[in-house]
């Protein structure tokens, strides 16, 4: 089912989730020109138009080797006329004049510089560009009403839109397992998202906590929370408890009305991480001693704002959970479809729903979960869809 070569070019599966999709791949400037246009089309509200952008990109990301001519287009699935247009421009002239008109775009600037604010959707985007709205500094003078999200979001600017490196993500890492384990010895603390897919980047770091005993977890995330900010490392935070009842409760299949919202216990947060310049000649594996605390190095600003994502999830429901929380958002959306239109299952970070069986399926692991949909089982580093 996954990619390969055959006489006819390379053989590429319909769903993302059938194929394997590296985070490295050959190429990049047509999936990033595509991916200008899914979000430009994103921003302009075209969701649909968005979507066939993004599964023509997801599909180029999946091959073996460089596209180098057209021809190479016609086994391949989901590439509309228009992708098409665009990659015939970017191998032929290096570039495409439609995606370099709308990089310049005042429009496309804008919803840049503002979906970028930690706390800021397309919508709110659009709205503050329909009022004339242009700049950051316009924000702050127009008395625009911000969340307190928001209002983080714009003061810590810069530095949640400077890539957090793999090795902050460890020190985080060790600051959260330190933090945890004083609660619960036994919990197991996972980093999710883009770091367990190989990423050595990120614009967040997400983890997801669990105890092999159901129900120890209960209660555990504000204890950790009040923990981390006794000690000074939250500088923004936003709880959120459990919103589902038992196991079997049919309110896991309608999680936030369909969309990848889950109903977990969570936090997303900002803390204070300190520069990792400055670690150098502390002795290695010695915890958390990279982040910073109030009143140490703050004051000479050798700290860094880092979003922070905590996800706690019952010990049951954890495979599901660590299936959803770990991306890519494509490959998870392409996952739900695939359960949804070829198998008539409902998947979400919950748990798994045959509707002909008319039962939940349960799962001690990712690879379960895939067997239960007949894919083969694609690992976290070929998730990048
Ligand atoms: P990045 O490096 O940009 O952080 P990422 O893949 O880690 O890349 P995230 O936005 O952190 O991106 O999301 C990680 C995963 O968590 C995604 O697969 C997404 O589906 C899931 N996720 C993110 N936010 C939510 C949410 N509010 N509810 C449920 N799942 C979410
Ligand atoms: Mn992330
Ligand atoms: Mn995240």
């Amino acid at each position: 089912v996954h990619a390969g070569v055959t006489e006819d070019g390379p053989r590429v599966a319909l769903y993302g989730c059938q194929r394997r999709t590296p985070l490295a791949h050959s190429n990049q400037a047509l999936t990033d020109a595509l991916e200008t246009l899914a979000e430009e089309a994103g921003f302009g509200g075209s969701e649909g138009r968005s979507l066939a952008f993004t599964r023509a990109a997801s599909v180029l990301k999946s091959l073996p080797g460089p596209l180098t001519s057209l021809g190479e287009l016609s086994p391949l699935p989901c590439i509309g006329e228009h992708s098409r247009k665009v990659i015939q421009e970017v191998l032929e002239d290096g570039v495409s004049v439609e995606v370099e008109r709308v990089k310049l775009s005042e429009r496309y600037r804008t919803m840049k510089l503002f979906t970028k604010i930690f706390g800021v959707g397309v919508k709110t985007a659009i709205r503050w560009y329909q009022e004339g709205l242009r700049t950051l500094a316009d924000l702050q003078e127009r008395h625009t009403e911000l969340t307190r999200e928001q209002q983080a979001g714009l003061q810590h600017y810069t530095d949640l839109n400077t890539p957090v490196e793999r090795s902050e993500a460890d020190t985080i890492e060790r600051l959260v397992q330190e933090a945890v384990w004083q609660f619960l010895p036994d919990a197991s603390v996972m980093l999710t998202g883009g770091f367990r897919r190989g990423k050595q980047q990120g614009h967040d770091v997400d983890f997801l906590i669990t105890h092999p005993q159901e129900d120890k977890e209960v209660g555990l995330l504000s204890k950790v929370i009040r923990w981390l900010d006794s000690q000074g490392f939250i500088l923004y935070q936003h709880s959120q408890r459990n919103t589902y009842q038992l196991p079997g409760d049919p309110e896991l299949l309608s999680s936030g009305g369909g969309s990848s919202m889950d109903r977990f216990e969570r936090c997303f947060s900002i803390l204070r991480l300190a520069r990792l310049t400055q670690d150098k000649d502390l002795p290695p594996g010695s915890g958390a001693q990279g982040i910073c605390t109030q009143g140490g190095c703050g004051a000479a600003r050798g700290w860094k704002a880092v979003r922070v994502d905590l996800v706690v999830a019952p010990f049951s429901q954890f495979p599901f959970a660590l299936l959803g929380w770990t991306g890519s958002r494509h490959f998870e959306r392409e996952l739900r479809r695939f359960a949804k239109h070829k198998r008539k299952m409902i998947l979400n970070s919950h748990a798994l729903y045959d509707m002909a069986q008319q039962m939940f399926l349960p799962a001690a692991s990712e690879e379960e979960i895939f067997q239960h949909l007949g894919l083969e089982y694609v690992p976290p580093t070929e998730r990048n869809a």
